[in-house]
């Protein structure tokens, strides 16, 4: 129908489409079947990498653009646009700060402000399947990263060496901010950034008038909520779930009523089918 509203949804995965225990979207299943049904846009934004979030959407059956490491790197299927897209050949647009300066600036700030601390790129195999509970063959695809170093600090006072860290770097025109697991140090970039560049995009190629949707639930999702018309938390574990304190002063949050892809799913449907925002 005509004016009908033309929606786009960007989605966090970790905590938000996934749940955070066992990464799967079955409880969020219906309301993917009626967003491919109906040829909606669902683009994942994700501090994920590029090789892990391919092996998401292989398995969801998504098609769609997405965007790595906390807005690091935009991935659009090549002829997407055209409507055949390819399945494993992409334009990469890269917004970020290059992986190797990350490491070193991280390295660096350890040094300086005495935090001890570690990036993902400094711990085993084993600690990154105990801190994540990834399965061990997803290791590799979890290392292969391009703008964004997850990090865990390992000091007694892990939220005020945050906080230092947070302003250290906000001077070296560097971003910190607190995902599911790890915290993540990114530059030049965020979440945000990333949508707004991919809206244009779809405004270029399919013309304007989008209704666009962003679901999240950690801070580092603040960035994708400001940067959608309509911005929705999901509820964290344990049941019966709460939303993430840093995140409930977000102007204009609608808040669904369910933890993870169970609330993804209510909030989603409800919206689609009904025009209808959580209460
Ligand atoms: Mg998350």
């Amino acid at each position: 129908m005509e004016n009908e509203p033309k929606y786009i949804i960007f989605t966090d995965l970790d905590g938000t489409l996934l749940d955070s225990e066992n990464y799967s979207a079955a409880a969020a299943s219906k309301a993917l079947d009626f967003i491919r049904q109906n040829n909606i846009p669902l683009i994942f934004v994700t501090s994920k990498t590029a090789m892990e979030i391919c092996r998401i959407r292989a398995k969801l059956k998504n098609v769609h653009p997405f965007v790595c490491e906390n807005g690091g790197g935009i991935y659009i299927p090549k002829g997407y646009f055209e409507g055949n897209p390819a399945d494993d050949e992409f334009e990469i647009i890269g917004l970020g700060v290059e992986y190797s300066i990350l490491k070193r600036e991280l390295k660096e700030a350890s040094n300086k402000l005495k935090i001890e601390l570690q990036g993902m790129s400094q711990l085993s195999d084993r600690e990154i399947i105990k801190l994540t509970g990834i399965k061990e063959e997803d290791v590799p695809h979890a290392r292969q990263r391009g703008f964004d170093e997850p990090f865990v600090i390992k000091s007694t006072d892990p939220n005020g060496d945050a906080e230092r860290l947070i302003e250290y770097f906000n001077h070296r025109g560097l971003n910190v901010v607190r995902g599911n697991r790890f915290y993540h140090l990114t530059g030049g970039c965020d979440k945000g950034m990333a949508i707004q560049v991919l809206l244009g995009r779809f405004e270029e190629a399919l013309g304007g008038g989008w209704k666009s949707v962003g679901f999240g639930d950690s801070p580092n999702d603040i960035p994708l909520f400001e940067a959608v018309e309509i911005p929705i938390a999901v509820k964290k574990p344990p049941k019966p779930g709460h939303f993430d304190f840093d995140i409930r002063d977000v102007q204009g949050l609608n808040f669904a009523d369910g933890i993870g892809p169970a609330g993804w799913n209510k909030a989603a449907l409800e919206l689609l089918q009904k025009n209808k925002l959580p209460v």
